[in-house]
């Protein structure tokens, strides 16, 4: 019985690695597709992590030849710090997480972690480095154990159910009809925009990866929900390198630095502190993102009192 068990095992186990490079490759499908120029090099070795430091040493990039997106990007998430890019819409902020995920090579410059340029080592171990929040998470037509057992195939029950708890979708899940057997997807329970990222935060505490990159969704969310990410967010962040590309400037206000980008280049720098009291851009578009927020605020009163 153990002999034929233990090849069905072993099956078991390619099988699912299968099925996880072709949810992988789908994902990617798109952007593989008119990027065949991103290959390992012969002999890439994988990426050595020790403490999970970041550098955009002087980068440039353009998806077309005469287009320009980034223009001579420098900096550095040193490590265990978190740094939040912000920016006007098109400045180029998601294309800074692209290029760390290495998606796509950067036209000049450099990305290094810790020391390796990302562009010597093998793909497969710089994205098991990284784990990626993405703007829109993918959910598959399984059970929701089943989507937050996707950051790590072996995690036990028990562990599924941490992850869930610190990325605060625990609750919502023991509500569901179900529980953690509710099926998701198309003919299962629908998730909202909220839910799905705190099942991809989720899926991140497993993978448990040194450095952590976070697309917020552009999507304007109520500030309840804004405030269970932020706290699941808080928790996955805390003690790893962590890039955030934020759209909504009220959730990178403890980040160590945030980089103003603006048309490819960097405008500003600094803490929230400083960056408010030098009154430039991201004063401004700190102020105006308040004001769009109290009128939203206002008008959801006008709702809840008519
Ligand atoms: P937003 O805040 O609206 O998400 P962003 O700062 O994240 O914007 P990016 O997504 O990095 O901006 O895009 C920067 C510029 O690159 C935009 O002008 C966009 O149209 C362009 N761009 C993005 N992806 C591609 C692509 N695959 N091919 C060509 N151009 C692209």
């Amino acid at each position: 019985m153990i002999q034929l068990y233990q090849p069905l095992n072993f099956m078991g186990m390619v099988y699912r690695e299968i099925k996880q490079a072709i949810i992988d490759i789908e994902k990617m499908f798109d952007v593989l597709e008119r990027n065949p120029e991103v290959k390992d090099l012969p002999g890439a070795k994988p990426l050595a992590v020790s403490t999970g430091s970041v550098r955009f040493e002087d980068v440039r990039f353009a998806y077309e030849p005469d287009r320009a997106i980034l223009k001579g990007l420098s900096f550095e998430v040193p490590a265990g710090k978190t740094v939040a890019i912000v920016g006007p819409s098109g400045a180029g902020k998601s294309t800074i997480s692209r290029l760390l995920f290495r998606l796509y090579d950067v036209s000049s410059g450099r990305i290094l972690i810790d020391g390796q340029d990302i562009k010597t080592v093998t793909q497969a171990s710089l994205r098991s480095a990284i784990g990626m929040v993405p703007q829109d998470t993918v959910l598959f037509n399984d059970t929701i154990r089943y989507n937050i057992r996707y950051g790590r195939w072996d995690a036990s029950n028990e562990e599924v159910e941490e992850a869930a708890r610190l990325a605060q979708i625990d609750g919502f899940i023991r509500m569901s009809p179900q529980g953690y057997e509710t099926q998701v997807g198309e003919r299962g329970l629908k998730l909202s925009g909220g839910e799905k990222q705190r099942v991809a935060i989720a899926r991140t505490v497993l993978k448990a990866p040194p450095i952590l990159v976070l697309d917020e969704a552009t999507s304007a969310l109520d500030s309840h929900t804004e405030h269970e990410i932020q706290g699941a967010l808080e928790r996955v962040s805390r003690n790893r390198t962590s890039l955030v590309i934020a759209h909504r400037l009220s959730t990178i206000v403890g980040a160590d630095e945030i980089i103003v980008l603006d048309q490819g280049r960097i405008a500003e720098r600094g803490t929230h502190a400083r960056l408010l009291g030098a009154g430039g851009l991201y004063a401004s578009m700190w102020n105006r993102q308040r004001e769009a927020e109290e009128a939203r605020e206002r008008l959801a009163q006008v709702d809840d009192d008519g």
